[in-house]
């Protein structure tokens, strides 16, 4: 992988080399780490940084669900992030905000000092070349998501991910393009890393922040333009059988953007090509970063 020159670091812009940490850092040890993945699009109207505010202000939730001391204020990260953006000539579409215990103490409540970085790269489709076309296969996990009395599914936080890298890394290895997780109530979770939306009957159905998952940005997003557009969208349980009944299914992430599900577990989703309203919801949420859907919201933070 090809680096970027420049990162943030504990309030300095370092070479990308020299942003280093303690192997015995707290973090490395035990997960306690909270981040964000912001993009950055190039509009008609200059580089945007898509929703910072609202990424940062997640970053910050996350961190006191965890009690975990931020040491710069909100407007310090959006600024370091822009900062990061532009020392790489704007040569980078993705933003990697962390916050983490550092070194400081070995008990898993010692009080570190939290440090901070913020790193940048070009990422393109996370999901493979031309997936958001094509779509992928996906399979349900056979691991389940954490229940909501073990880790707070709310927080972005470093440990939360061995869950999506269990499902990530089996549904690859079985060769699927990602998995899906049920809850522990054995209703739909989530994918690896991306919410869920499933079609019927022209309404968005999505699976409710009670099934363990991170309420996404992109996923209200979506909710938000396609209420705006008169799509209905339902919040509500759904059984793991809807995802091979429903007419259109896709995951949605910052990552993911809106990548289309053909089948899981081998059964066609649909007509196994993206439906008419994913292509719509893909028109809107693209619209934004070309000009061809009003950003009604303030969505495009410029850099
Ligand atoms: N769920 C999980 C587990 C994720 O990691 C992500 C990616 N951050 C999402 C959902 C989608 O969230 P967002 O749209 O805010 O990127």
């Amino acid at each position: 992988m090809q680096y970027p020159d420049w990162i943030w670091h504990n309030g300095a812009i370092k070479r990308w080399a020299e942003a280093t940490t303690h192997v015995m850092s707290h973090a490395l040890h035990y997960g306690s780490s909270v981040f964000e993945g912001i993009r950055c699009y190039q509009t008609p109207n200059g580089p945007a940084i898509f929703r910072l505010t609202d990424h940062n202000t997640r970053l910050f939730a996350s961190a006191k669900i965890y009690d975990m001391a931020m040491p710069y204020s909100l407007e310090q990260l959006n600024a370091a992030c822009r900062e990061v953006i532009r020392a790489n000539d704007n040569t980078t579409d993705y933003l990697r905000p962390v916050a983490y215990r550092g070194l400081g103490g070995f008990g898993l409540s010692a009080d570190t000092p939290t440090d901070v970085a913020v790193a940048t790269w070009k990422m393109g489709q996370y999901l493979g070349a031309s997936v958001l076309e094509a779509g992928i296969d996906a399979c349900v996990s056979s691991w389940q998501r954490f229940a909501p009395n073990t880790i707070p599914a709310g927080a972005k936080a470093g440990g939360n991910y061995l869950s999506g890298q269990l499902v990530a890394r089996e549904a690859r290895r079985l060769g699927f393009g990602e998995g899906i997780a049920l809850a522990s109530t054995g209703l739909l979770s989530e994918g690896a890393g991306e919410n869920l939306f499933l079609v019927f009957d022209g309404a968005l159905h999505t699976t409710p922040v009670s099934a363990a998952l991170l309420n996404g940005i992109t996923r209200n997003t979506i909710i938000t333009l396609a209420r705006d557009a008169g799509i209905d969208v339902i919040e509500r349980d759904l059984p793991r059988e809807y995802l091979y009944l429903c007419d259109e299914l896709f995951m949605c992430g910052t990552a993911a953007e809106i990548t289309p599900i053909r089948s899981v577990d081998g059964r066609q989703v649909g007509t196994g090509k993206p439906g008419p309203v994913t292509r719509r919801i893909q028109d809107l949420f693209f619209g934004l970063f070309d000009g061809r859907t009003h950003d009604k919201y303030g969505w495009l933070e410029p850099l």
